[in-house]
């Protein structure tokens, strides 16, 4: 297909209002995400959440699992980055982190009809349940950010909300098929964070940090635990509430009951 053309169907699918909500947040919220649970996402990534009494979501593909790596070609492995071992999946569950959906094979859904999306996700929640027991996984990532119109919103439908990775803080009219973040990773400006507290505290928005392995020489996609350690410190001096994405979600969606 013509570039131009390919280019234009992403816009016109990243800009496609697939489940727009709008936001009854009474104060700022923050969540701090991990696509494709790295093992240093969790061993490194937590420890520093949980020095702040906070809990994150990981986004957990069976594709990454240590039965399944490097079994699915569709599947782009980050090279050197070693994947979750599946006690940390029942770990991050008990201790309170949410466990998101990612796909089963972490293939693009761009490439997927629904019955394929359908079956990737059944699978996925089979092995998550497999590990945890009666667990419904509420929130999804879309692998490597990929959209389509069309997947939007068949798992919008499935999910209670969607994250990609458009840059962004989420305000007033949520897209809860894709909703935006800002991705901890090399090409992410440190000097940018007080800046960034500042918009969502004015906003009353709903700000979300990514990122994949936490380790002192990260992937691209990931970051060093002393950059997870400045956004996370930051966010919670600034007074903004830290939460997993489906708590997130139920403070845009509800709002307190006041007398
Ligand atoms: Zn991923």
């Amino acid at each position: 297909m013509n570039r131009y053309i390919t280019s234009a169907i992403r816009r016109i699918s990243n800009a496609w209002p697939a489940k727009p909500v709008f936001s009854r947040l009474s104060a700022p919220v923050a969540s701090f995400t991990f696509d494709d649970f790295p093992h240093t996402a969790w061993i490194n990534g937590a420890p520093i959440l949980e020095s702040f009494g906070v809990r994150g979501t990981y986004f957990v593909a069976h594709a990454f699992s240590p039965e399944s790596l490097n079994k699915f070609p569709d599947t782009e492995v980050m090279t050197g980055v070693s994947y979750y071992e599946l006690n940390d999946i029942v770990a991050a569950h008990t201790k309170g982190h949410e466990i998101g959906c990612h796909t089963f094979n972490h293939k693009r859904v761009s490439q997927q009809n629904n019955c394929e999306l359908l079956d990737s996700i059944d699978r996925n929640a089979e092995f998550v349940k497999h590990l945890l027991g009666d667990v419904i996984m509420t929130s999804f990532a879309y692998p490597q950010g990929n959209v389509s119109i069309g997947a939007k919103r068949f798992l919008s439908r499935k999910f209670s909300v969607c994250r990609g990775t458009q840059a962004g803080i989420n305000t007033k009219l949520l897209e809860l098929s894709q909703l935006k973040c800002f991705n901890l990773d090399a090409n992410f400006d440190k000097n940018s964070i007080d800046a960034l507290i500042k918009e969502t505290k004015v906003r009353n928005g709903w700000i979300i940090f990514n990122t994949h392995d936490v380790i002192d020489f990260p992937s691209p996609y990931g970051c060093t635990p002393e950059l997870l350690y400045a956004v996370v410190a930051a966010v919670a001096a600034s007074g903004i509430e830290i939460l997993p994405i489906k708590h997130a979600l139920g403070r845009a969606m509800f709002r307190p009951i006041t007398r």
